[in-house]
């Protein structure tokens, strides 16, 4: 993230309407657009974390700078029940993600085979193979690299916060009041930009290590091409099953990333079951919520269920205010050929169901209101 905003370049150079970006951005899903790289993979043995949270400091000190400040006044956007988000007077939160905290810790207890095992955590974004934030941006904001980091390029998201709806941990994070819908129109279009770890994107670049994993004094966390990782991990986690007297078959309760959401580049080993640690995270946020606020921010199953598996981007979720589950989570990304059709064909769907508004009231279909029920548009003999 070494560009600064250049909303001007942006606007002369782009010369786009809306949906001339929507069409010309659209990017495909990661199964092509890396196929021809190498992908990184962090590994991280969070049997070795001592919760200093050097990990979090670090990553505060290299980009919270990098994140703008809001203009002042903001907009108010248009219509009102879209939520303005500033973070910018709440810098030092560092307990949960926000626009200026790409990273935080989980310290848990963790009920385990009769005792209280402590367990600490970082999280931040899991860097998907082939994720749903940057599939299904409209307006093509995502990026992934052919290293596999995923990231939100500043320069072109409006903060629609799809990134965040469709993330099964809910990971982007809205800052209002900055970013290029300012340039547009403030009130109407957008409402800031989705900011999130990207990796340490520009170091990486350098050849050089993210900036989390070189401070961290334990050394837990390891990255590389992702065949050897998960090699690693596989071979980590047999280890940690062993060792706690589940046997070498159990392993698969005790890795986290290798199949989530179809393949993260982001695989935590533990030295116990991930179901267990997934329920102490879960009451863990109820408590922080307070009495009255559920476990599930979201729509579907798994809710308050320790074992749910969210399911797309519509499971359990935990992310609305910053704080990510750990729960199994199924492929939302399984469809994505149709998914990243539909999002192509969407505005020109829209096109043809106006002109069909258009034209067919002068051929005299049915008032506004009253068009025939969406099974029988397509009968034969139809409008
Ligand atoms: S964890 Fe969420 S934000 Fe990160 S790559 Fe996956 S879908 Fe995108
Ligand atoms: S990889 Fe970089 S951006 Fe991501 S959490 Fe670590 S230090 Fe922060
Ligand atoms: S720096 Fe390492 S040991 Fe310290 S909290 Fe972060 S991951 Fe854990």
């Amino acid at each position: 993230m070494d560009k600064v905003f250049s909303r001007r370049n942006f606007l002369l150079g782009g010369a786009a309407t809306a949906a001339g970006l929507a069409a010309s951005k659209v990017v495909l899903p990661q199964a092509v657009g890396a196929a021809s790289g190498q992908e990184l993979c962090t590994v991280l043995d969070i049997s070795q974390c001592i919760g200093c949270e050097a990990c979090v400091e670090a990553c505060r000190e290299t980009w919270q700078a990098t994140v703008p400040d809001p203009v002042t006044p903001m907009p108010q956007p248009f219509p009102q029940r879209v939520p303005i988000q500033d973070w910018s007077k709440k810098k030092d939160v560092q307990d949960r993600l926000t626009p200026y905290n790409f990273l935080y810790l989980e310290h848990l207890s963790v009920p385990h085979k009769g005792q209280e095992a402590e367990v600490h955590l970082p999280r931040r974004c899991m860097h998907c193979m082939n994720p749903p934030c940057t599939n299904l941006c409209p307006f093509g904001a995502g990026r992934v690299e052919e290293n596999g980091v995923v990231h939100i390029d500043p320069e072109v998201c409006l903060g629609g916060a799809k990134c965040k709806q469709v993330c099964p941990w809910s990971v982007p994070q809205r800052q209002s009041g900055v970013g290029i819908y300012l340039d547009i129109l403030p009130e109407y279009a957008g409402n800031g930009v989705m900011f999130k770890c990207h990796r340490c994107l520009p170091l990486v670049k350098e050849g050089k290590l993210p900036r989390c994993l070189e401070v961290c004094p334990q050394q837990l966390q390891s990255i590389g091409p992702r065949q050897a990782q998960i090699e690693k991990a596989t071979s980590l986690a047999k280890e940690k099953a062993v060792a706690d007297g589940s046997g070498p078959d159990a392993w698969r309760d005790y890795v986290y990333g290798l199949t989530e959401n179809g393949g993260t580049n982001t695989i935590y080993v533990s030295h116990i079951p991930f179901r267990e640690i997934a329920a102490a995270i879960e009451a863990d946020h109820a408590q922080r919520r307070g009495p009255g606020k559920g476990a599930a921010q979201g729509a579907g199953g798994g809710q308050g269920k320790g074992a749910g598996v969210t399911k797309g981007g519509k499971g359990l979720r935990t992310g609305a205010s910053g704080l990510m589950h750990m729960h199994p989570v199924a492929n939302s990304m399984e469809n994505a050929e149709n998914l990243t059709l539909a999002l192509v064909l969407a505005p020109l769907a829209g096109l043809a169901a106006g002109f069909t508004k258009l034209f067919g009231k002068k051929r005299g279909a049915p008032p506004a209101g009253q068009d025939a029920p969406p099974e029988r548009r397509g009968e034969k003999g139809g409008a």
